[in-house]
């Protein structure tokens, strides 16, 4: 009875898949912010290195992974894929539940597998600093991580309630050298402007991207650095599921359902992508993404043009999105409290190739225990989300008497996320309704674009 699936270094992919290579219809064109045309790459010069935007627009399907990025790959990869055998003794059910396990990261977390290609495209670019925002602090200390290895520095706008509630994701990025800035914060026109208007403002995702990219475009040797969303995020990632594919491989396996949680959608993108492929062959598999009920991205929100951020600074992409403006409830899965999602992901959506769940907050957690107490590994609250989706479909081949075969990214571990545990252990975890008439007002705030 085999329980971990390991895979050697060398078997770490060599090249990442490209989705929109494959996919049944080009991706839409982005938008620039102010003249909302579409922008080109001089547009993006400011703040991204051109290998990085030459990968956001590449059509090619396979595109190399540079030797120094394998080599800071090879500090935890390959990830570990494993059987959960105990899991599926608890749920009495005949499915067979497989997960990878992105935990293993230095960082924690899935996310160090793009900032260490960013950090080095940045590094080979001439560029010194990296500037950008961290909500919870696992991007933040992601690309503190991958910055300590190719000589950058690092500033990290967090959002000034995470700032204040989580001082080990601080201490963890000052540790790899980062200087942390709570945001809102004075160094920027965004951030006075909102400290002006709110002096007590505990800031958000949105107003830490502001001022991250406020910070890159006005300084010439920095960058900006995103840890989702864009599609050489979601391309990076994709050595989650090209691991999984050659993982599942040597126990002659093959999914059914795959689930991801679903953020910005880069781990989804990450684990799903490789296999959509096989999708649009013909073949029968179902990818679903999962996200909270209080922040439901793709099941509520609406496919259309709105930017990245509050003070619409960044581009405008076509996505599911709950409004630019739209300030989530303060769910203990910080990682999953972004408005928008990624527009591959969305365009896939849109067009039937994946699906998506929403869960709240309460049922995830309960799931999480569920799975620390059979297979040890305490899930990341982001990472719950997922957790819950494959044993709720445990829980459906049970009832159907089917043996399916289920796989999740187990996308982090929540060591840094004791306080949510706590929350939830002590009974103190509010489910938040969904909050349809703020979304529904942060919706007449997007772009009006013809098309
Ligand atoms: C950031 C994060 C997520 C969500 O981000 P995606 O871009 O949707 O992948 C999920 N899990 C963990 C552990 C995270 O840190």
């Amino acid at each position: 009875m085999q329980t971990k699936i390991q895979l050697n270094d060398y078997q770490i992919p060599r090249r990442w898949y490209n989705v929109m290579a494959d996919m049944p219809n080009p991706p839409q064109p982005v938008l620039h912010p102010q003249t909302l045309q579409p922008v080109c790459p001089d547009d993006l010069r400011p703040i991204f290195p051109m290998a990085l935007i030459e990968q956001e627009v590449s059509s090619e399907r396979w595109i190399d992974i540079p030797e120094e990025v394998l080599k800071a790959y090879q500090l935890w990869r390959p990830a570990p894929m494993l059987r959960a055998h105990r899991l599926e003794a608890a749920l009495k059910t005949p499915a067979k539940i497989y997960y990878k396990y992105e935990g293993v990261s230095p960082a924690g977390s899935h996310k160090p597998n793009t900032a260490i290609p960013q950090s080095y495209y940045n590094q080979q670019a001439g560029i010194k600093r990296l500037a950008t925002e961290t909500g919870a602090g696992q991007w933040g200390s992601s690309i503190a991580f991958a910055n300590s290895l190719f000589g950058l520095e690092t500033t990290v706008y967090m959002v000034k309630v995470s700032y204040e509630q989580k001082p080990y994701r601080k201490n963890l990025m000052q540790v790899w050298g980062a200087n942390v800035i709570p945001s809102p914060s004075t160094l920027t026109q965004v951030g006075k402007k909102i400290l002006e208007a709110d002096p007590e403002s505990p800031g958000s995702l949105g107003i830490a991207i502001s001022e991250a990219v406020e910070d890159a475009a006005t300084h010439g040797d920095t960058n900006y650095a995103l840890g989702s969303v864009l599609n050489h995020v979601c391309l990076h990632q994709t050595v989650i599921g090209l691991e999984a594919i050659i993982q599942l491989e040597m126990v002659d396996d093959y999914p059914d359902v795959i689930f991801g949680a679903c953020g910005g959608g880069s781990n989804f993108a990450g684990i799903a992508f490789p296999f959509i492929r096989d999708k649009i062959n013909g073949k029968e598999i179902r990818l679903v993404a999962v996200e909270p009920a209080s922040c439901p991205t793709l099941t509520k929100g609406q496919y259309a043009f709105d930017y990245g951020d509050t003070a619409k600074l960044t581009p405008v992409s076509k996505m599911y999105t709950l409004g630019h403006d739209f300030v989530p409830p303060g769910i203990h899965a910080g990682g999953l409290r972004y408005h928008g999602d990624s527009a591959l992901v969305s365009q896939l959506y849109h067009e039937g190739l994946i699906e998506a769940v929403a869960y709240p907050q309460n049922a995830c957690f309960e799931a999480a225990l569920l799975f620390a107490r059979n297979e040890g590994i305490v899930p990341a609250p982001e990472s719950s989300h997922a957790v819950k989706g494959a044993v709720d479909a445990a829980i459906e081949a049970r009832e159907a008497g089917e043996e399916k075969t289920i796989l999740f990214c187990l996308s982090g571990h929540g060591h840094f996320d004791m306080s949510a545990y706590d929350a939830y252990l002590s009974g103190g975890l509010e489910d938040y309704e969904y909050p349809a008439a703020k979304i529904e007002q942060s919706l007449a705030n997007l772009p009006k674009i013809d098309a």
